[in-house]
């Protein structure tokens, strides 16, 4: 029998099915019962990743001590619109020092000069940046889906809010990048006034460079959205999209870089920052949230301070754990003998049932990853691949020795077909003794 959720009746079935369920286990709605199943399920969240979960998830992460202690809830329920010297609101003068450290921490750190710092996401940035340079009914060129291009380029995405037309970039698969060779035919084509690049799985760096050159013949903003890569950018690792002539680059805050949940968009340019920033205030916002400000100052400084440290740690984790579920047995995606150059790894999930499903029998054994497309795909396949991002587990104590027996996890659960219950008990214990040290 299929009911209908109150929530949202237009869902899908499946979560018809799972909205039903948490409405039929609702006690009352009275405030004391609703305080203690919010307190209950926030309580049970918390142990889950904080102390037993194994987070492979790539677009996810921690805060630091330091960060955590900067989050002002307090401040994020107060209005705040407008320039400090100029604000709307009287009386906020104090906070004008996080709307000072933020984007000046974020733009140096990011290797530009300006930095917008107020959206809600990443994909609000992308927004803001579309909608600076590209008018209703223009084009824009992105990656396509199955080599990570993300909801936030697409059709189905802010691209149709700001009414454009979404192409894909020609894309070779065998190398896991941009078909660079028909590449500048392909802008001469279409004349898109964006190309986007950057992706939600990058194993491998882009050649910023030669876009770039094919975006200046039509003229093209060149926008790298550094969503995922943005904890390695900030360490000059990976790439280093702004010096290499990408003219913006966009990121969310709480993936690899690790701070307070946000978008951020980062130019060299005065003129180009000027726009956006007119474009997001008052085009977007106006009042804002500074409470996550303070947070993402601290961690912009803890980034700077702490040099590539961090993110080669990532990296260099991810490529042992690549190679420890190569030698377990799985299809780990890759090129020309390389795994990857970034914090993430794919698996090839096709033999195992699929991306998404496998990613289901992980989450029940406390392994929390999700599923990813992958460029060799076909279109009806769903999603074939496993993505995995090592920048949680790093910032929770793992080290590449650590790997081999997160690999031995997965093998488990997804090649020798245990019942991931059973599993379970070994990745919470694993997740301890790292806790533990
Ligand atoms: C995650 C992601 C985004 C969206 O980030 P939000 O902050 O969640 O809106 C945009 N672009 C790419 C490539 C992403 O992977």
């Amino acid at each position: 029998m299929t009911t209908s959720s109150r929530t949202a009746p237009w869902a899908s079935p499946k979560a018809q099915q799972r909205l039903c369920e948490v409405e039929a286990a609702i006690g009352g709605l009275d405030p004391e019962t609703v305080l203690k199943a919010v307190r209950e399920a926030l309580d049970a969240h918390a142990s889950q990743f904080d102390d037993d979960g194994i987070v492979l998830y790539a677009g996810t992460n921690v805060l630091s001590p330091a960060a955590r202690s900067a989050v002002a809830t307090a401040v994020s329920n107060r209005p705040s619109m407008g320039w400090p010297g100029e604000k709307y609101q009287v009386g906020l003068d104090h906070l004008d020092t996080l709307e000072v450290l933020a984007p000046l921490l974020v733009a140096d750190l990011m290797e530009g000069s300006y930095a917008e710092v107020r959206l809600q996401s990443a994909t609000l940035a992308n927004l803001a940046v579309y909608s600076t340079f590209a008018e209703p009914g223009d084009t824009i060129a992105v990656l396509p889906e199955a080599a990570g291009g993300h909801t936030s380029h697409h059709a189905q995405g802010v691209p149709a809010i700001r009414g454009l037309t979404v192409v894909d970039l020609p894309y070779d698969p065998d190398v896991l990048d941009i078909d660079y060779d028909r590449l500048p035919s392909f802008l001469r084509e279409h004349r898109p006034k964006v190309v986007v690049i950057g992706a939600s799985l990058m194993l491998f760096p882009h050649d910023v460079g030669a876009v770039r050159e094919a975006a200046d013949e039509v003229g093209a903003t060149l926008l790298y959205d550094a969503s995922h890569m943005a904890g390695l950018v900030a360490a000059k690792q990976f790439q280093r999209p702004l010096v290499e002539g990408a003219h913006v680059l966009t990121f969310s805050t709480y993936k690899s870089f690790g701070g307070p949940s946000g978008g951020a968009v980062v130019t060299r340019d005065a003129e180009l920052a000027a726009r956006i920033s007119t474009t997001v205030y008052p085009g977007m916002v106006a009042n804002y949230d500074a409470g996550r400000l303070g947070a993402l100052a601290v961690t912009a400084a803890e980034l700077a301070a702490s040099g590539p440290g961090y993110a080669t740690d990532c990296v260099t984790t991810a490529q042992a754990l690549a190679l420890a579920l190569d030698e377990r047995g799985f299809d780990v995606a890759g090129h020309d003998g390389e795994f990857t150059r970034s914090h993430h790894v794919a698996v090839d999930a096709a033999r195992l049932g699929g991306g998404e499903p496998a990613a289901a029998r992980l989450g029940s054994a406390g392994i929390y990853l999700s599923g990813i497309g992958l460029p060799w795909q076909h279109p009806s396949e769903g999603l074939r691949g496993l993505r995995i991002g090592t920048q949680e587990i790093v910032r929770r104590g793992f080290t590449p020795d650590d790997t081999p027996a997160v690999a031995d996890l997965m093998g488990r659960v997804l090649l020798d077909g245990e019942a991931p219950e059973s599993v379970r008990p070994d990745a919470v214990a694993l997740r301890r003794r790292v806790n533990g040290r």
